[in-house]
């Protein structure tokens, strides 16, 4: 159906026609619309927009529609799954999951890959024969004796703690005041339980985090919490197929048109009942939705939201986030032996952790040629900084002899996974911060969920998302 340019000025505002960027919370870089565009735009009308199609958005479009709800889920890439991305070898069909690669054995994530038909299994992604190597990126030299600590103890001290504080696993409910361990830096925690011999491998899984040790325990806490001590004991889970995104292709076939791929929001108003009005540019032209409530999935920085009609408390809030970058990919041609992982350990630094930004390994996929490389920082960075960046550690590791000099390194996929952590300073967790957040929920008719509402886990992201559901289908 189209609607009438008339139409589209009376809900986005006069200033439309002549696609005035500013009337419409157009910035620079959306590209305005046009009064041809705005005119030919097709209605759509759905119980629901759902922004952003990665975990958490593609987990509440289906939910909802299982609960009779119509959905439309507006992601800005060509496939859903967000940080789940599978790169298949064109020489081989095999495939590396460069992103998401672990789920919690709950029997929720059990149900979600069942119904899609996804085997799972637990996970163990040793290689025959796998070695590793401790190099300190800066020199690209080994570093001699250098064994890992037993994590043990400092593991036991650490769990000790959490256990303080089992509302984490649930969200950002936090009490008034907020426990003044939490907003201790990590580094000052370690120190004060004794969690020292578990800061390695707290670094390790919690890649991502940007600087470790100066990060308010909370966050650590968050991305390292119960459920994930638990199952390391139990073991995680992973797909029996090793493709990840299989799971997100066919909720993608399932939604059909409910999934507008490559598309944004350029503006959004709400009418006077508080549904949303959304005119989204896709590859098909410009469409406006209307929806009854929204779910928005997507990092809420503010330079994210362009388009959307951000209101003051909301600006205040999102305007505080900082966020870690973390960038993934996998290399061919470096010399490195197919069964050879690199770690990144430094010299002279406490706990020998790497200075970031920089490399946090480069490891094995399995298939013959490939390799894994993880990269983290504590800001945004530029991606051809970061692969230079790459390059040139394998190259002084080459010129230090530690690997082999033949062979010209190159990327057979990269991606950015940034913005990734969002937090804020401890002052702002301090005064309240994640109060005022949780108390978005609901507010003129919009819901959030993803990462920055709780953590960097799908799993328990999607648990999140489902006690969402109720207020959303109300
Ligand atoms: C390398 C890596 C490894 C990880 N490994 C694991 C793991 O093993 N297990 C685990 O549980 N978690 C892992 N995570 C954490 C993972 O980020 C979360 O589990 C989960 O993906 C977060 O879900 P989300 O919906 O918040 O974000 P995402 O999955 O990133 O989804 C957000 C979606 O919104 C889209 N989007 C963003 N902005 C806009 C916009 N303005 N308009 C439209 N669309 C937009 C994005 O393209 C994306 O598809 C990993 C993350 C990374 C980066």
């Amino acid at each position: 159906m189209g609607i009438t340019r008339k139409e589209v000025l009376r809900i986005f505002g006069a200033g439309a026609g002549a696609a005035a960027a500013g009337r419409w919370g157009l910035t620079a870089g959306a590209t305005p619309v046009t009064a041809a565009e705005a005119a030919g735009a097709t209605v759509v009308t759905r119980d629901i927009a759902v922004i952003g199609g990665g975990a958490t958005g593609t987990y509440a479009a289906i939910r909802l529609r299982d609960e009779g709800r119509s959905v439309a889920v507006i992601e800005q890439q060509d496939r859903l799954g967000g940080h789940t991305h599978t790169y298949t070898d064109p020489a081989t069909g095999a495939h590396v999951d460069i992103g998401v690669v672990v789920w919690h054995d709950l029997p929720l994530v059990r149900d979600w890959f069942a119904r899609f038909d996804v085997p799972l299994e637990k996970a163990n992604f040793d290689i025959p024969g796998q070695e590793s190597l401790a190099v300190d990126y800066r020199t690209g030299k080994p570093v001699t004796g250098w064994t890992p600590p037993d994590p043990s103890a400092g593991l036991a001290a650490y769990a000790e703690q959490l256990a303080r504080y089992p509302y984490l696993e649930a969200g950002f409910d936090l009490p008034d005041p907020v426990p003044a361990d939490l907003l201790l830096p990590f580094g000052e925690f370690v120190r004060k339980y004794n969690v020292d011999s578990a800061v390695n491998m707290i670094f390790n899984f919690g890649q991502g985090l940007g600087d470790l040790l100066r990060q308010p325990t909370l966050y650590v806490f968050k991305n390292f919490g119960l459920d994930i001590l638990r199952n390391l004991q139990v073991g995680f889970l992973t797909t029996s197929r090793h493709d990840n995104s299989e799971l997100y292709r066919k909720a993608r076939a399932e939604l059909g048109e409910d999934a507008l791929l490559c598309s944004t929001v350029v503006a959004a108003d709400r009418d006077a009942a508080g549904h949303a009005n959304l005119l989204v540019r896709g590859p098909s032209g410009i469409r406006l939705i209307r929806a009854r409530k929204l779910l928005m999935t997507i990092p809420p920085k503010l330079d994210n939201l362009r388009g959307f009609d951000v209101d003051r408390t909301e600006r205040r809030l999102f305007g505080q986030f900082r966020n870690s970058g973390y960038y993934t990919g996998v290399l061919r041609g470096t010399g490195i032996p197919d069964n050879l992982s690199i770690d990144n350990i430094a010299q002279h630094t406490p706990y020998h952790l790497p200075p970031l930004p920089g490399v946090y390994s480069i490891s094995p996929t399995g298939v013959p040629g490939l390799h894994n490389v993880k990269y983290g920082s504590p800001g945004s960075l530029p991606a051809h900084h970061v692969k230079a960046d790459i390059l040139a550690s394998i190259r002084r590791m080459r010129a230090a002899g530690t690997i082999d000099g033949s062979g010209r390194p190159e990327f057979a996929v990269f991606a950015s996974h940034t913005p990734f952590e969002l937090t804020v300073p401890t002052s702002a967790i301090a005064a309240g911060f994640y109060r005022e957040l949780s108390a978005l929920q609901g507010h003129n008719s919009t819901f959030w969920t993803g990462a920055a509402f709780h953590t960097h886990d799908s799993s328990l992201l999607w648990q999140f998302t489902e006690s969402l559901l109720p207020r959303l289908t109300a």
